[in-house]
């Protein structure tokens, strides 16, 4: 894809064709796709014609986010974790006409992880925290489902911090050897103070103290494409405010449930949590 882009623009350059060709190279990044709950499903939708309305998708109620590559559209599906391996339907909507299209989930089994945490009341909470816990949960789960249409989104996005990959997304965890969430997100290892970057342009959805997540930023990038920074030290930014890719957003910490300094990394698409690494470039990918 790099070479091909490369080619493009010494092509464009060349034959002063590079305003022509900007739109194309605009899209022209999609994700890894990879039909497993926690995955991304990438459907194509037809070729991209002149003067017609982008399609509109759902998978269930929830819209999903169509862009265009090579004069194609494409629906770009998150699947949670929890989504049942088999056959699935997407609907689909182009001009007038609305139908459905067949897309198989496969399974995948997630490694266990097994963590100690020596603080027991981010493992045992008290009636008060879990109170606070699950609340913050509902507010989380609403900012999840947020949906902007935006003109453009974004799909090749930058590491927001540069260190290790840690813990990989979707480990089955268990703290103090009692089963909790998978782990939604990537983290990767860098002390405190390590600036954070917005992974893609964006605006800021919310940022809040939460008692796991700790200092979390939430920035949306359009089309139900949401990334979520958690941990922080310290944030930078406010919601509302618009955010170029690479910007800092923040300090990188260890607030909220954390074994350590490291940065927890989320990508929401369509509501659902999926694997991070499926957007980041080859070089960073551990597949
Ligand atoms: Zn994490």
């Amino acid at each position: 894809m790099h070479t091909l882009i490369a080619i493009t623009f010494r092509i464009c350059f060349r034959f002063g064709l590079f305003v022509l060709a900007f739109p194309l190279l605009a899209h022209a990044s999609l994700p890894l796709s990879s039909n497993v709950p926690g995955g991304v499903a990438i459907i194509p939708l037809g070729s991209v014609s002149a003067g017609a309305d982008t399609p509109q998708t759902w998978f269930g109620d929830q819209p999903v986010l169509v862009t265009s590559d090579h004069e194609q559209w494409y629906a770009v599906v998150g699947l949670s974790l929890d989504v049942t391996p088999g056959a699935h339907e997407l609907r689909v909507k182009i001009g007038d006409v609305t139908k459905t299209l067949d897309f198989v989930v496969n399974a995948k089994d997630y490694p266990e992880q097994h963590i100690t945490l020596a603080d027991k009341s981010k493992v045992d909470l008290s009636a008060a925290d879990e109170a606070r816990a699950e609340r913050e949960i509902a507010v989380i789960h609403e900012l999840k489902h947020h949906w902007r249409a935006a003109q453009d989104t974004d799909l090749a996005f930058i590491l927001p911090v540069e260190g290790e990959l840690g813990s990989r997304f979707g480990l089955r965890r268990f703290f103090n050897e009692e089963p909790r969430s998978p782990h939604a997100g990537l983290d990767v290892a860098v002390d405190r103070g390590t600036p954070v970057k917005a992974s893609a342009q964006g605006q800021v959805l919310a940022v809040d103290d939460y008692f796991f997540n700790g200092k979390t930023i939430f920035v949306d990038h359009g089309n139900g494409l949401i990334t979520v920074y958690c941990h922080l030290e310290r944030i930078d930014v406010k919601p509302g405010e618009t955010v170029s890719k690479g910007q800092r957003i923040g300090l990188s910490g260890e607030t909220g449930r954390a074994t350590g300094s490291h940065l927890h990394w989320s990508v929401v698409l369509n509501g659902a949590m999926v694997d991070p690494e499926l957007f980041i470039p080859a070089k960073h990918r551990r597949r």
